[in-house]
């Protein structure tokens, strides 16, 4: 698709908040950037850099103090009529239900009786939630009130469709499958939505989705860098050039988020989910008594007693570990897993030590603590996550680190001395201490 007439646009935008302790923050600094008809533009960057706040501002839920947002050439007066949101919070009501949530969006704008029906109905239909129109938000998965989100958004046929990281707060594969189906509602005519705007902390989704992807920079925030992305969708993400263009983005946020002279981007890796030994083995455990060792995730969450969020990261951890496959939303134990299980406490240690040091985030916190002849300081290691996973809390993900590094016997964690030792990887047997 070729992009056509400039649709929204910020002219040298600049925006402050007056703090509550009388300072100004300024979270915009200068910032012009245009988006035109049939585009899908992704806003990235560390947090705290103004995506949101421009997202609003495009919205015409905020002015800004310097500078103009325009719609079509016209300076924005109060909300853009031609624009729904679509927030990560979903932003539903707990009293309303499924089709009164959809319907906030008409009421607000004057819309009733049968058109207000109507357009409620083929909102539903659009986002697959046909026969939830009495439901509450309550009795729905994340994944299932996101769509209510979109619906909302959806209802209006708004032509610009502004989203402030809709997936981020759903489990991975329920965001895959979301937005895939985003990129249809986007290329299917008969939604009238024919322009996105999107806010994101995953640079696979931004690649996933857009045809350019705006870096911004912070302190104040500001438009660092733009990629064009010109893959054909819809898009392979398993695909070699899917995977450049990836690298290529994650090399300009490295780039942005370290100080100069930047160092070759380094490789990308793998988070490892934060969750604990016992609810993997809890998980495992439970397959066990499954006819076939599999099951649905969300009926795994529902027997194990764990939100579905939950369980999707706990099942991510086993799949990691070879434990588990997950073939659609089925989770199914594994040849390996089974083994596990039957292991006792000592070579069920060793079979996750092994396991663990081909996952590439503790293969490079081993050869970290290889390179400081067996310790690190665990300063180092939170600056190195923060470094490779801005977006998530470095604490947490350390604090998840040492469960399973000591619980394989893999490393040792002093906490008063802030420092983390490798136990005799070589000899690991021996030097275990039981
Ligand atoms: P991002 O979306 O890139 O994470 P935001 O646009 O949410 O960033 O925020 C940019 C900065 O502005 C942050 O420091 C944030 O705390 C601040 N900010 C955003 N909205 C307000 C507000 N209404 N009042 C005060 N500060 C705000």
């Amino acid at each position: 698709m070729t992009p056509g007439t400039v649709l929204l646009e910020a002219q040298h935008v600049t925006q402050r908040f007056r703090l509550p302790n009388g300072q100004n923050l300024e979270a915009l600094r200068d910032v012009s950037l245009a988006v035109r008809e049939q585009e899908v533009v992704a806003l990235v960057g560390p947090s705290g850099c103004g995506k949101s706040t421009l997202l609003r501002l495009f919205a015409g839920l905020a002015r800004p103090v310097e500078g103009k947002v325009l719609y079509r050439g016209q300076s924005l007066d109060g909300v853009l009529g031609a624009a729904a949101m679509v927030f990560q919070s979903f932003a539903l009501l707990p009293w309303l239900t499924v089709a009164e949530n959809v319907a906030m969006g008409l009421e607000a704008r004057g819309v009733y009786g049968p058109a207000r029906r109507d357009a409620v109905a083929r909102a539903i239909n659009l986002v697959g939630l046909d026969g939830f129109e009495q439901a509450y938000p309550k009795e729905l998965s994340g994944g299932m009130k996101q769509r209510v989100g979109f619906a909302r958004a959806l209802a209006v046929a708004p032509e610009i469709l502004l989203m402030d990281e809709p997936f981020g707060a759903l489990d991975p594969l329920t965001a895959e499958n979301l937005r895939s189906q985003v990129v249809d509602l986007w290329r299917d005519p008969a939604t009238g939505v024919n322009t996105l705007v999107i806010v994101t902390h995953s640079v696979e989704e931004a690649v996933f989705l857009a045809g350019r992807i705006v870096v911004f920079g912070s302190n104040p925030g500001h438009v660092r860098e733009e990629m064009t992305n010109p893959l054909p969708y819809p898009r392979q993400e398993r695909s070699p050039e899917f995977e450049e263009m990836v690298d290529r983005l994650h090399a300009i946020l490295t780039a942005t988020l370290l100080p100069e002279p930047a160092p070759a981007a380094p490789q990308r890796l793998v988070p490892f989910p934060r969750v604990h030994v016992s609810e993997v083995t809890g998980l495992l455990d439970h397959l066990l008594t499954r006819p076939d060792g599999k099951g649905p995730v969300f009926e795994l969450a529902e027997d194990l007693g764990v939100d579905y969020d939950r369980m999707s990261a706990v099942v991510r951890a086993a799949e990691q570990l070879g434990w588990v496959t997950t073939p659609g939303e089925i989770v199914q134990l594994t040849a390996a897993g089974r083994e596990v299980m039957a292991m006792d406490d000592a070579a069920r240690k060793d079979v996750t030590r092994a396991r663990l040091a081909k996952q590439p985030l503790f293969a490079r916190l081993v050869a970290m603590l290889k390179e400081g002849e067996g310790a690190v300081e665990d300063e180092e290691v939170l600056a190195d996550l923060t470094i490779y996973f801005p977006f998530i809390p470095a604490e947490s993900l350390f604090a998840t680190l040492v469960e399973w590094g000591r619980y394989a016997e893999l490393v040792d964690h002093d906490a008063d001395a802030g420092r983390l030792m490798l136990l005799g990887w070589e000899g690991a047997a021996e030097a275990r201490v039981e």
